[in-house]
């Protein structure tokens, strides 16, 4: 018999996006992964090019990708607010909430931790920006967001076809979840309730 399929043999690095995925709903990340609903391709561009504009004081860079073989992360990050010396990244979101969430914060983590790989500097800051409200919040990345962001590359990495993921505990994120015609969470709660066993979703039916 052959041994199950895991992420890290599909895709030996992460996709940065991934972590806020897997931090929203573990069991959506599953779907998505292997239902092929990652989205397109990013363009490859060099990360090392930090310097290339160095002459620049002040402005953007915009759309760089990035691979980081000792994180085992790659992802782009669209936006980078170059200050002479200081590279900060800035994550985008529409946030209808008009705020962020934790699993913002994680992602704007694994950009800053790809970022200074590629630099050879640390970033401790990035900026969340939200279209909603029109504001910008500098986050301070610490030794905590990091230690997460490693902890979720190695559960994504040792994630397998056959190990689905449980319901999440917070049935709210069901509602407008991409993934929820293949996880059925109603349905499954019902049917199999052992599976809902421990769940936001037991004793919802
Ligand atoms: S429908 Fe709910 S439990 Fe299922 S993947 Fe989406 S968020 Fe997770």
């Amino acid at each position: 018999m052959s041994t199950p399929q895991t992420i890290g043999q599909r895709d030996t690095l992460v996709p940065v996006s991934a972590l806020n995925e897997f931090v929203y709903c573990p069991r959506r990340f599953y779907y998505q992964h292997y239902h092929d609903e990652m989205g397109t391709p990013y363009e490859l561009v060099d990360g090392r090019s930090k310097h290339e504009k160095q002459s620049q004081r002040g402005g953007w860079i915009t759309e760089r990708y990035f691979r980081a073989a000792e994180l085992s992360l790659h992802g782009k990050i669209d936006l980078i607010e170059s200050d002479g010396d200081l590279l900060t990244p800035v994550e985008r979101k529409r946030a209808e909430s008009g705020q962020y969430f934790p699993s913002d914060e994680i992602q704007l983590a694994g950009y800053c931790m790809l970022l200074e790989s590629a630099i050879e500097e640390p970033v401790n800051v990035g900026y969340i920006y939200l279209y909603k409200t029109d504001e910008r919040y500098a986050i301070q990345i610490t030794e905590s967001h990091r230690e997460t962001v490693r902890k979720i590359i190695d559960k994504i990495q040792s994630l397998s076809v056959d190990s689905i993921p449980p319901l999440t505990d917070n049935p709210k994120k069901c509602e407008a979840c991409s993934a929820r015609e293949y996880c059925m969470p109603a349905e499954t709660a019902r049917l199999e309730p052992e599976k809902a066993r421990g769940t936001g979703w037991e004793g919802q039916i």
